[in-house]
């Protein structure tokens, strides 16, 4: 149909067209409105996210995993490792870590940790990173990630946060020593500095058990001074706990092995235990001890048959068995010490469970 020119048109026609034209300048203008204020919301939220981003100690990131590079990285990130997002990429972050822990303590190597990523066995994930920063400091940074999928379900990165936790890393080591030294306490002897009763008692079912396994063997040397409640009587409580410091150091002495233990088994005894050491080494250790203790020369001028303090020691050796328990080993020493007081102190009787030739 062709157009009606405008002096043919009616002057109601004309003001209807005008009408039509007003309705479509007000939609664009509402268009043009509703554009201005999605991008005000926009910069809005971008502003929002970068605060957010940018203003907590934290460091966000978004990692593809198909030329494992970061598409963000807060600016943060240089104060946390002093190198900026672009350093990173082209370092490669991998190559800035000096060692990793994983979730459960586990050492993984970053080589295994990027491959379980890489092949999305990984959803979220933890791990603590010891990180060389760019003046050269080691700092820990902790980890903590989720999976980046496509539409797919396609594992193609992870989104996650960076933290320093070099703090918290160093109270944790803190803890750890003070842990070790506690139990160190716990297990000496205040007196003498060798281990207390319970560390024996620990060590020997331990040791026995070993030795079961290994089918090596085990002896035991019990050591009690001789005639020391006459010492005590003569010399006074002070100077008796003084000559039990001593002796103790003594014993320590002839047991040469870090695999051995020394411990005050009760008032004036001691005991050590030896690990892999059949009835004939475990009785020279016991001599090398007595005669220690006697070339100590520590008065002992009520002592009836020396002048010196002396100990009497009972030994034991065998190979632990299914049947029998580390007592065994205890009650044979025993019966030694008790023989070696008999005959006169100041030596050394050994039994084993044969009656030695
Ligand atoms: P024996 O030669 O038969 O072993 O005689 P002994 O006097 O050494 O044995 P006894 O068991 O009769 O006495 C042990 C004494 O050891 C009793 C106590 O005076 C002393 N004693 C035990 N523990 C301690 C201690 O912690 N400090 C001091 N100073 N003396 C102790
Ligand atoms: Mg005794
Ligand atoms: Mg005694």
């Amino acid at each position: 149909m062709l157009e009606m020119r405008d002096e043919d048109k009616t002057r109601e026609q004309l003001l209807e067209e005008l009408a039509g034209l007003r309705r479509r300048v007000l939609d664009l203008e509402s268009l043009e409105n509703e554009h201005q204020r999605l991008l005000q919301a926009l910069r809005e939220s971008e502003e929002r996210f970068r605060f957010m981003a940018e203003t907590t100690g934290d460091v966000l990131y978004r990692l593809k995993y198909h030329c494992m590079k970061f598409d963000y990285i807060s600016p943060s990130v240089v104060k946390l490792i002093g190198y900026s997002p672009e350093e990173i990429n082209a370092l490669g972050f991998s190559s800035l870590i000096m060692s990793l822990e994983g979730l459960e303590g586990n050492t993984l190597s970053t080589e295994e940790l990027t491959r379980n990523r890489k092949e999305g066995k990984t959803g979220e994930y933890r791990a603590d990173y010891l990180i060389k920063t760019k003046s050269g400091d080691l700092k820990w940074v902790g980890d903590h990630s989720f999976p980046w999928r496509d539409e797919t379900g396609k594992s193609i990165g992870s989104v996650g946060i960076l933290s320093d936790i070099t703090e918290r890393k160093r109270v944790e080591a803190a803890l750890r020593e003070m842990n070790q030294e506690l139990h160190r306490l716990v297990t000496l002897d205040g007196l003498t500095q060798v281990a207390n009763r319970r560390r024996f008692d620990e060590f020997l079912g331990q040791e026995w058990r070993r030795m079961r396994r290994e089918q090596g063997p085990l002896s035991l040397i019990l050591c009690d001074i001789d005639h020391f409640k006459l010492y005590n009587d003569s010399y006074g409580h002070q100077v008796g706990d003084d000559c039990l410091r001593v002796v103790a150091q003594a014993i320590r002495k002839s047991v040469n092995r870090p695999t051995d233990l020394v411990a005050r088994y009760g008032g004036e005894e001691f005991a050590v235990i030896l690990s892999n050491t059949d009835s004939k080494g475990a009785v020279r250790v016991a001599e090398n001890i007595r005669r220690e203790v006697q070339t100590l020369q520590i008065a002992h001028s009520s002592s009836s048959e020396r002048r010196y303090v002396t100990i009497s020691c009972g030994v034991s050796s065998m190979i632990p068995t299914e049947t029998r328990p580390a007592e065994t080993l205890i009650a044979l020493s025993d019966e030694g010490l008790y023989e070696a007081k008999k005959r006169g102190r100041n030596r050394v009787v050994l039994k084993t469970l044969e009656e030695p030739a």
